[in-house]
């Protein structure tokens, strides 16, 4: 099974896009973390998921458990009386960029203590997965590189997705030295293409891919929105390889989640074909596998743009096949 640890809160989503913050008369909540969004993601797709995080003891945190669990997510959910479950109210502006205003004084999600950390689900773990929100304060902070660690030690694969979105988070710098520091904690890292230039500092990405992987990690997947994704390792003679997967032509609505999903397509697929961090070299080496992977991924972060939303918009296995392809 897949294990994900990280932010889970409430998004608010005005009803009417299009206006600015200050403007928006009615939001619609929806659950949101991204964390969560690829646990739910995997578990749509018929594989194992669980999530770890921490809510308040509020209606809020009841309605998380709640979705969380009829995605088909084994849910992990410390509660605590000290804050209450986090908010966010986004907006998504006219020329497409995304407004939020964020409740954490600090929120329950960021509360999440290593000693919450149930032993047992990281022996077994085939695979761990963690963002970067989770990191940026304590005592999540230890909690989610503790679940890394103990991952590692019981020979299970870690995942990351710094996703870092620079004009969002207010100190950009100490963000991305934290997440150059943890790529190397990780067998996967996920960037977006903008962030990917973001973290290695260089617009030449070729040269930024190299150097993220020089920071440890086995595997770097590049998104490219529609145009797919790019898989980028080093071959055992040092030299980096990279495979460009196309993306599948769809009327994208909303790319919210599309990230999140394609993420746990990734892992679903790595946990399918029993896939280990000793053989993920081995078989990210082998193109037919890496292109069989991806195109799956591609499909379900293509699909994922096409509804609104992040939970609502997670495509079945069934879905996906419907959709065509391999
Ligand atoms: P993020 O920046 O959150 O990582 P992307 O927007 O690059 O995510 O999307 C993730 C994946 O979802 C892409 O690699 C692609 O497979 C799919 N995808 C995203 N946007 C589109 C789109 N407009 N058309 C088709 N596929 C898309």
């Amino acid at each position: 099974y897949i294990v994900c640890l990280g932010e889970l809160l409430i998004d608010f989503v005005p009803e009417v896009s299009g206006q600015p913050l200050s403007d928006v008369a009615a939001f619609r909540k929806a659950a949101g973390g991204a964390p969560a969004n690829v646990a739910a993601a995997v578990a749509k797709l018929g594989g194992a998921s669980r999530f770890i995080g921490k809510v308040g003891r509020d209606a809020f945190g009841q309605f998380l458990r709640g979705t969380l669990e009829a995605a088909g997510v084994e849910a992990r959910l410390a509660v605590t009386d000290t804050a209450q479950t986090g908010l966010a109210f986004v907006s998504l502006r006219e020329d497409g960029e995304r407004d939020f205003l964020f409740y954490r004084a600090p929120a329950a999600d960021m509360l999440l203590e290593a000693q919450e950390l149930d032993a047992a689900w990281f022996a077994d773990a085939a695979v761990y997965h963690f963002g970067s929100v989770s990191l940026i304060a304590e005592p999540s902070r230890s909690a989610t590189l503790e679940g890394a660690r103990r991952t590692r030690e019981a020979g299970g694969l870690v995942s990351y997705d710094p996703n870092l979105r620079p004009a969002l988070w207010p100190d950009a710098d100490t963000m991305r030295r934290e997440a150059l520091a943890h790529i190397g904690a990780a067998d996967v890292v996920k960037v977006g293409e903008e962030e990917l230039r973001f973290l290695a500092e260089t617009d030449d990405a070729a040269e930024a891919e190299r150097r993220l992987l020089a920071r440890g990690t086995q595997a770097l997947v590049v998104t490219l929105g529609s145009e797919g994704c790019r898989v980028v390792t080093s071959s055992r003679a040092g030299e980096v390889v990279s495979i460009t997967v196309s993306g599948v032509p769809v009327q994208a609505v909303d790319t919210t989640g599309a990230g999140d999903s394609f993420v746990g397509a990734m892992l679903h697929g790595l946990v399918q074909r029993g896939i280990t961090p000793t053989r993920l070299a081995e078989c990210l080496a082998d193109e037919a596998t890496v292109r069989g992977l991806f195109a799956f991924a591609n499909r379900v972060g293509a699909i994922t743009t096409t509804r609104r939303g992040a939970i609502p918009a997670l495509p079945t296995l069934a879905e996906v096949e419907a959709f065509g392809g391999e």
